[in-house]
């Protein structure tokens, strides 16, 4: 549910964007949604038994895959570890540069890809792990082999990684009372309001940078230029990366969602209160410490 509200939370996409998106809808043989007025951010959630020309694209005549038709919106992978590993691999190169090259006979072709990724697992086989009121039966063994499923390097690219508990019994299947769905919607204007000023503050920060609208898009260079993050941040960071032994990849991204901690408060400085929630949600899951 969480992962279907967040087209909806994020920004209106931009002139650009939506045409982008106009343009694979109709690739794609979907005129009619292609040509209306409003075009909205796509989600897209491919089960784990799709075939690899479905994910990324191909086939003859090529067609765009999932990562393509979810361009500018959500990718939503449920059941994570469900996915053969080959599938997750070949979103690599996508997730890290927005575009999928496909090898044909005699050409290469580029989609592209830039998506945002949600993906869902529980914390083990039996999904109990770590509930309170109801026992976990795997084996330490059966959870190690379910999490290395997802390779180091997919995992690496997982920049927010958080556990969600299970609902309490009376909050189950209750249908809202109106003052609540009220109180929802307010804190979902709320929500959307601040989404939209921090995404705000990164169209000006990148202003001038061809297809840069948002901290992600940013090179990594780009962003350790204009980042605005302070000095002890950085050092804190870098003692870090030694102390976990994280990637470069690593190091850059903690400091892009850092960055973007402090959009969302309003902040012009990335500080060490920023870097350090960034850290949080990156080393939940590293090493296969889950929580739980
Ligand atoms: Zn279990």
């Amino acid at each position: 549910m969480l992962a279907r509200c967040l087209p909806a939370l994020l920004p209106p996409l931009a002139q650009e964007e939506a045409l982008e998106v106009r343009q694979v809808l109709s690739v794609c043989g979907q005129h009619e949604a292609a040509a209306t007025a409003a075009v909205r951010r796509p989600f897209r959630a491919p089960h784990h038994t799709i075939t690899v020309p479905a994910l990324v694209g191909g086939g003859r005549p090529v067609v765009p895959g999932e990562i393509t038709r979810a361009q500018h919106g959500v990718l939503f992978l449920d059941e994570l570890p469900e996915f053969p590993r080959r599938l997750l691999d070949l979103l690599r190169q996508p997730l890290e540069e927005g575009v999928i090259r496909l090898a044909r006979a005699n050409r290469s072709l580029a989609f592209p890809a830039r998506f945002q990724l949600v993906a869902a697992m529980n914390s083990c086989p039996c999904g109990n792990l770590g509930l309170k009121r109801k026992p976990c039966k795997c084996t330490p063994g059966d959870v190690q082999r379910y999490r290395s499923k997802i390779s180091g390097p997919i995992l690496d690219r997982i920049d927010l990684r958080i556990e969600v508990g299970t609902p309490p019994a009376d909050k189950v299947g209750v249908a809202a009372a109106p003052p609540h769905v009220s109180r929802l919607a307010q804190e979902s204007r709320q929500l959307r309001r601040r989404i939209a000023a921090a995404r705000g503050r990164q169209v000006d920060r990148y202003a001038g940078f061809e297809g840069v609208h948002c901290n992600a898009q940013a090179t990594a260079e780009l962003r350790r230029t204009l980042i605005g993050a302070r000095r002890e941040a950085i050092d804190f960071l870098r003692r870090a990366m030694t102390h976990w032994n994280l990637s470069v990849r690593a190091f850059d991204r903690a400091l892009a969602v850092a960055r973007t901690i402090a959009d969302l408060e309003g902040t012009s400085d990335v500080d060490v209160q920023h870097v350090a929630e960034a850290l949080q949600y990156r080393l939940l899951a590293s090493s296969g410490e889950m929580g739980g």
